[in-house]
């Protein structure tokens, strides 16, 4: 009687990929829902190492975008942190990021999570007509970004949109937040708020 609802079920594993620099309360969010909305065993969260399309603008480094996002997860039981791209050499691509996690975790199936925005810059990325065979894309809405897929050349059974409860932040307002020296509390979990304090991140606007 106490038997799971899915007792031999694939696992259902989301990816949230990102430059987390810093994580904010959005992506948590957007996991969250999506986690809810698919009945996701895990999500596992990605910071990047060198994002394909930030390759103009400085990132904070690797280990403090990691720690921040371990911090920011770290209470929920079905969040975990990946160190696949920080750990892989060169520039970070997602079909890269989707290869090391269907390796870790051969019997799951994976879903990418991704906002209204980044969704754009898939067709962009590297090998981008291999990433449908390896996870199904959810697509949630994002204030100020359109969440039509319709100009994108996508295949529609692979790219779900999903609408999820907005907020409008992003790491580039919390950075220049932190560097005018405005709260960012309740942006950003209380511990990534003394995380980018102790360490004196975001002191001057990049
Ligand atoms: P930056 O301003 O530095 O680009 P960001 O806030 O966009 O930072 P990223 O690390 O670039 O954060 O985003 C990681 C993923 O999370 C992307 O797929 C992005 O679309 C999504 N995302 C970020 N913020 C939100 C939000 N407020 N609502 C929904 N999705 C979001
Ligand atoms: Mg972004």
């Amino acid at each position: 009687a106490c038997r799971p609802a899915h007792h031999n079920r694939r696992p259902r594993v989301g990816i949230m990929g990102g430059t987390f620099d810093p994580i904010h309360n959005g992506h948590l969010v957007a996991a969250s829902e999506v986690a809810w909305v698919y009945d996701l065993d895990e999500v596992i969260f990605v910071p990047t190492g060198r994002p394909a399309f930030k390759l103009n603008k400085t990132v904070t480094n690797a280990e403090d975008r990691y720690l921040m996002t371990v911090i920011a997860t770290a209470s929920n039981p079905k969040f975990t942190v990946s160190r696949v791209d920080i750990e892989r050499p060169g520039i970070t691509y997602t079909v890269d990021t989707l290869r090391d996690i269907k390796r870790m975790r051969p019997d799951s199936d994976l879903f990418f999570i991704t906002g209204a925005d980044a969704v754009a810059e898939i067709m962009r990325w590297k090998d981008a007509n291999r990433m449908w065979d390896l996870a199904k894309f959810v697509a949630v809405s994002r204030p100020g970004y359109s969440s039509s897929l319709d100009d994108l050349q996508v295949p529609a059974q692979r790219v779900d949109t999903l609408e999820i409860p907005a907020l409008s932040i992003s790491s580039t307002d919390v950075r220049r937040r932190s560097a005018r020296g405005m709260p960012v509390w309740y942006l950003v979990p209380d511990g990534v708020v003394q995380y980018i304090n102790k360490h004196g991140l975001y002191r001057s606007a990049s």
